[in-house]
């Protein structure tokens, strides 16, 4: 029999159990993990380096990155923020640093530190971790003065007191928490790149330009539109600004990946099927370009549009732009025509791009969907239909956009469910 059983030996599970343990010193803690090693998320994670937070200190600018869980992660922010999770490892020796986009990753620029910093502590606190041991069953046992958790694993049966499931995007234990009355909101990709097609984008990978991309409101059906909190007059929805990074295969970048994000339902049942507008030169509208392009005709007469840099974009794009619009290689702007400008400022502030398919972000991706949050009690993380059962990570239905804020949902989730679980004990 355990005080407490963790089942996933991940971000939120380790951190629960590194709090539990420490927080009350009596308690038999153990961690199930079905695969021979633990962590592996966090191994790779951030390209290997752990994205490990964001320097966003604020609890209710802190939620605003969370396309699912916004507002039920506020009450735990203020509970347990960034600040506690950059002194939590300060005061285990790993020190963090933040970059330039906020991204706080450890000095060390490695996912082991954390890793090892992790293993230390459960070993240091007497957590048992049980790998190899896949969870395939948990009952709930009604006895006279005692009621348990009866927790199977592919190898033993164990009992415990509380029961914490922390195993991430796993179709299998959704389903096995549906028999005890939850509900599983639909998984689904979150956090990817878009395949695009279009000779404006073909041989300039590499290249990126801070842009406005807004997707189109015409792609969407009427239902959905309607029902996101977001939506906005006019002729698109879903509009996010920042870099867009051109790749082999279409678009990525953080403007991309927030759409992929905020957008993971609505693209999702579009199949990932849609048309997106993009202002490359998003301190312009169009005719406010077509001014610029105007002055530019006038000072710039004798030198080919193609060749001149007119505005802040990488060059190749720009060429790009300019031949899209129908103006040949060699006209100089005196002889290029007002219909022809008007195109050009068609291209840089209103383009349209189709959209077929999307590809993995190899550095962050995540699962949206998850246990319904109407079921959980955000104070103490534990199951509103069954006592005792307590949740924390990507197994609910939170998650965030690229930066760091998953694993700090995972931080704030393991802590809280480790004060509810010490306090109910
Ligand atoms: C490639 C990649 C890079 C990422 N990089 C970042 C980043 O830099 N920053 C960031 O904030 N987020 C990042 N993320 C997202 C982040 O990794 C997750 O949000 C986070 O790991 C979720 O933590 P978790 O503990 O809920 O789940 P996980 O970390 O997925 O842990 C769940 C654990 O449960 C185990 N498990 C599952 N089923 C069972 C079972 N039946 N029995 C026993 N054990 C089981 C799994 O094997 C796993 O070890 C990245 C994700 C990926 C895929």
């Amino acid at each position: 029999m355990f005080d407490v059983l963790i089942v996933g030996g991940g971000a939120a599970g380790f951190y629960a159990a590194i709090h539990i343990a420490e927080g009350n010193r009596k308690l038999k803690v153990a961690i199930l993990e079905r695969g021979k090693e633990v962590l592996t998320k966090v191994k790779v994670s951030g390209g290997g380096r752990c994205n490990v937070t964001h320097a966003e200190f604020v609890p209710s600018e802190l939620v605003k990155n969370y396309p699912r869980g916004e507002k039920e992660l506020l009450g735990p922010f203020y509970s347990y923020c960034t600040g506690d999770t950059v002194q939590f490892f300060e005061d285990r020796n790993v020190p963090l640093k933040i970059e330039d986009d906020g991204r706080m990753f450890p000095i060390s620029n490695s996912s082991q530190t954390i890793i090892d910093c992790f293993l230390n502590e459960a070993d240091r606190l007497g957590v048992e971790v049980f790998r190899h041991s896949s969870v395939t069953k948990i009952e709930p046992v009604q006895a006279e003065n005692n009621s348990f958790w009866k927790v199977t694993s592919i190898k033993k049966t164990y009992k415990t007191k509380k029961l914490l499931v922390a195993t991430g995007s796993n179709p299998k234990i959704w389903s096995l928490l549906k028999t005890l009355g939850h509900t599983i909101d639909k998984p689904i990709p979150s956090l990817f790149t878009f395949n695009i097609k279009d000779s404006r984008i073909k041989d300039i990978q590499g290249l990126s330009a801070n842009a406005r991309v807004s997707v189109l409101k015409s792609n969407l059906n009427s239902k959905v539109t309607i029902s996101l909190s977001s939506a906005r007059k006019g002729d698109t929805i879903l509009t996010e600004e920042g870099p867009v990074l051109i790749t082999h295969w279409g678009m990525s970048g953080p403007a991309i990946l927030r759409l992929s994000a905020w957008g993971a339902k609505v693209l999702n049942e579009k199949d990932y099927n849609f048309s997106i507008r993009i202002n490359w030169l998003p301190e312009y509208h169009e005719a406010s370009v077509i001014d610029l392009l105007m002055e530019i005709k006038e000072v710039e007469s004798k030198k080919t549009v193609l060749r001149t840099k007119a505005v802040d974009l990488p060059r190749r794009l720009w060429t790009n732009l300019v031949k899209a619009s129908g103006i040949v290689p060699e006209t100089t702007w005196a002889d290029v025509s007002k219909e022809l400008l008007q195109k050009l400022a068609l291209q840089l502030t209103r383009s349209e791009f189709k959209v077929e398919g999307k590809s993995t972000f190899k550095e962050e991706f995540v699962t949206a969907g998850g246990i319904s949050l109407k079921e959980i009690n955000f104070k103490t993380l534990e199951s509103k239909l069954q006592p005792n059962l307590f949740f924390a990570g990507e197994i609910i239905n939170v998650d965030a956009i690229t930066g760091g804020f998953n694993f700090q949902n995972a931080w704030t989730g393991g802590y809280i469910a480790a004060q509810g679980i010490i306090n109910s004990i």
